[in-house]
């Protein structure tokens, strides 16, 4: 699967966003290590701590369906700037698949792409 496959099953996700607060439909793709992928939407709430970012969303269908390994995560956000993910979602990631890749696309067919330890070099591991 290419990068452009991966953001456009993204985009594809973000029509599907519920985000009436904001007015900024997202969506994600998550590509497993077993080539399965999974994706989200971006779902806010007036109550906004009960919003679920669009990689949240995917990330917990992934694990969901029972996959732990994570390859790549598309992240697309329908306006010009590229939409990075934020702290939870990346901590969420690094849980699973601190060496996995980040794609972040805009709206004018452009990406840039980051590794999660650039993102969030030092996760929180519980320190047990
Ligand atoms: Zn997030």
């Amino acid at each position: 699967m290419t990068d452009r496959d991966l953001i456009n099953q993204a985009i594809q996700a973000s029509r599907n966003a519920y985000a009436p607060y904001s007015g900024l439909s997202t969506g994600a793709a998550l590509e497993c290590a077993d080539g399965t992928v999974y994706t989200g939407a971006g779902v806010e709430n007036a109550a906004l701590g009960c919003t679920v970012c669009a990689e949240t969303a995917a990330v917990s269908a992934a694990v969901s369906a029972g996959r732990r390994r994570f390859v790549r995560l598309a992240v697309f956000a329908d306006r010009p700037e590229y939409y990075v993910p934020c702290g939870h979602c990346r901590q969420l990631m690094a849980e699973f698949s601190p060496s996995m890749e980040v794609l972040c696309a805009n709206n004018e067919g452009r990406y840039v792409s980051y590794p999660l330890k650039t993102l969030l070099p030092m996760p929180f591991s519980g320190n047990l």
